[in-house]
């Protein structure tokens, strides 16, 4: 090795000792004749102090480092003179004296400050991503992520699980998202489908009897990007004979919080996790992910509306639509400026507008809120008896702000979920430390799909229906629920699951249902159905992304911040510029020819 110890390691204990360290120059200084250089590398940083007086040569060469200059240096370890310690370095008791130093490396001015977190942009960032992977924060997350599987890793094998790797170049499984696709050179016109995830592969692995499976499984979706996707992800693929949805949802409780004490003690863990049906959660949050680290839940004030005098009101609930809306408290006082910009946040959303509704300061009568008639728009078309419902259906106290929306209800729900999450953050509601993850169950079966006039899976089409609502497949398919989870933590979908259909008859069902013809369903999945012939044991799964686990984790809010080569928002690698063109001979190969107007 070209050194004796880490950067980061060394401590009073080491103070007498010679050592050699090896690292980057992290940022360098010139105290009239001493130079000092903090020195870094994966474990830390360091002082290291150069004397003209005492190691000339060693001086010299040190005149000559700059930032992120690679370098080696020998010195003794020494005691910081009184006053001059850092409390806030691991290392800031001691310092190197050097006596030796060399250049190992030199560097260019990096486009970026390596060692300031200010922002770079995003490009940048991106094509310089081994320089930005210098980064405390960036270096911090991966170390996380490393341990955060290596946890995983532990406790599943503790848990009597095997892993185990399934192919990437493979066939088509639906999870709602377009496939990757891989010319074959051996069968020209064939393609390879890379797996949106290893689905059927793991229920495949139950037939094969191993019981207890998991995978961290690199998946593939082309599909468009936001600050949570990325073209390619990684998942905690599980899978487990014999169990029942408490099985799933049991290890994964105690997988997390373990993890979460062991990994990342500084965060605290809301327990036990709650279970919210699939339409509580739609009535109370407005979304299957909701964030309930806090409340500002939704409330439905449609039946205290039905014969209002303002149109917009009726008119909506003739139509099939809702009146829900939200009671922020303490925001009376909102200026117009700024009720306007949370209409623009809500019609951004889709909403025609959105009423506001000040609570009174003053109570004339003690105990008793109602609207500040004054500041509220609709005011004259609200009877009392409508002020009164409202503001006891909202709990309102004076002073608080009722934000309405009325709308069809998918709209509705959208609009205040969003409006929801945006008054938690500014209204600093969110506990940045608390993970709160919450399952979701009870979800139906299936969604109509308008678009192609037929059923689509909520979840993925392998999932059970409830023993008691098979009958309800042909008579009422909207009807039959789902043996299907989700688990979400802090607003953020981490995964969903399901126990699986295991009986060939019901799954053929079920692909009819979903649209599939019988020719569909022999060439994409007959492999599944024959090995449904083959004794298969009820099985069940779920596949936690890891990527947004890290980032909770970590209190990122991309998971782009916790991937060591992420793409941007087009799917493009900046850094090795992929996708990039390939010769007109590896086109060749493969019986492929581009359109002439893509031909450069
Ligand atoms: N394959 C599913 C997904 O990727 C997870 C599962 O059902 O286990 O969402």
């Amino acid at each position: 090795m070209l050194k004796t110890h880490s950067c980061g390691e060394l401590r009073k204990d080491h103070i007498g000792q010679e050592v050699t360290l090896a690292g980057w120059v992290h940022r360098r200084r010139d105290h009239g004749g001493l130079v000092f250089i903090d020195l870094r590398n994966k474990e830390g940083i360091v002082q290291v102090v150069f004397n003209p007086e005492t190691s000339p040569v060693a001086h010299e060469i040190a005149d000559g480092f700059r930032n992120e200059y690679v370098i080696q240096v020998t010195g003794d370890v020494s005691r910081r003179p009184p006053g001059t310690e850092n409390p806030k370095l691991p290392t800031g008791e001691i310092e190197i004296v050097a006596k030796e130093a060399e250049i190992l490396n030199t560097a260019k001015t990096p486009p970026f400050y390596i060692n300031e977190d200010v922002d770079v942009e995003d490009n940048i960032r991106l094509k310089y991503r081994y320089l930005y992977l210098r980064r405390e924060r960036l270096k911090n997350n991966l170390l996380l992520r490393h341990k955060v599987i290596k946890f995983i890793r532990n406790f599943l094998d503790s848990k009597g699980f095997v892993e185990i790797e399934t192919p990437i170049l493979i066939k088509s499984t639906p999870e709602g998202a377009r496939d990757y696709l891989v010319p074959s050179r051996i069968h020209p016109g064939k393609f390879y489908a890379l797996p949106q995830s290893p689905q059927q592969l793991k229920q495949l692995l139950m037939v094969a009897g191993f019981e207890k499976y998991y995978q961290i499984a690199r998946c593939f979706r082309d599909e468009d990007l936001r600050a949570d996707r990325q073209p390619e992800f990684t998942q905690l693929d599980l899978e487990m004979s014999f169990v029942d949805e408490e099985d799933i949802l049991n290890l994964l409780e105690e997988l997390f919080t373990s993890l979460v004490e062991t990994v990342t003690p500084e965060k605290r863990v809301l327990k036990p996790f709650p279970r919210l049906s699939y339409i509580e959660t739609m009535e109370r949050y407005g979304t299957d992910k909701p964030d309930i680290r806090f409340g500002l839940e939704i409330k439905d004030i449609s039946s205290i509306m039905t014969n209002s005098d303002f149109a917009v009101f009726r008119t909506t609930l003739q139509e099939g639509g809702k009146i829900k809306g939200i009671c922020v408290p303490a925001c009376a006082s909102y200026p117009r400026h700024q009720l306007e910009e949370l209409t623009q946040l809500a019609k951004s959303f889709g909403a025609k507008g959105l009423v506001a509704m000040p609570v009174a300061t003053e109570v004339s009568n003690p105990g008793q809120a109602t609207i500040d008639k004054t500041k509220t728009v609709v005011a004259k078309y609200l009877t009392a008896a409508e002020v009164q419902g409202i503001v006891t259906k909202f709990e309102a106290k004076p002073d608080d702000l009722l934000l309405i929306v009325a709308d069809q209800p998918k709209i509705v729900n959208k609009v205040l979920d969003e409006l929801r999450r945006e008054m938690g953050k500014h209204l600093n509601l969110v506990d940045p430390n608390l993970l709160a993850f919450v399952f979701i169950v009870d979800y139906p079966l299936l969604e109509w799909n308008k678009e192609l006039g037929h059923w689509g899976p909520m979840h993925h089409p392998f999932t059970a229906p409830r023993e008691e609502d098979i009958p309800l497949l042909d008579a009422a398919p909207e009807k039959v629920r789902a043996r299907h989870y989700d688990i979400v933590c802090n607003g953020c979908e981490l995964s969903s699951g399901s126990i699986r259909v295991h009986n060939r008859e019901l799954q053929e069902k079920i692909f009819h249902l979903l649209g599939y013809n019988k020719r569909e369903i022999e060439e994409r999945f007959g492999h599944l159905l024959d090995a449904f012939e083959y004794g298969v044991p009820p099985h069940g799964g779920i596949a936690p992304g890891m990527d947004r686990l890290v980032m909770l984790l970590a209190g990122e809010d991309s998971i782009r911040e916790v991937i060591a080569f992420p793409k941007n928002q087009s799917a493009t690698d900046l850094m090795v510029n992929a996708p990039s063109s390939v010769s007109k001979e590896q086109l060749d190969e493969l019986y492929l020819q581009l359109k002439p107007e893509l031909e450069s």
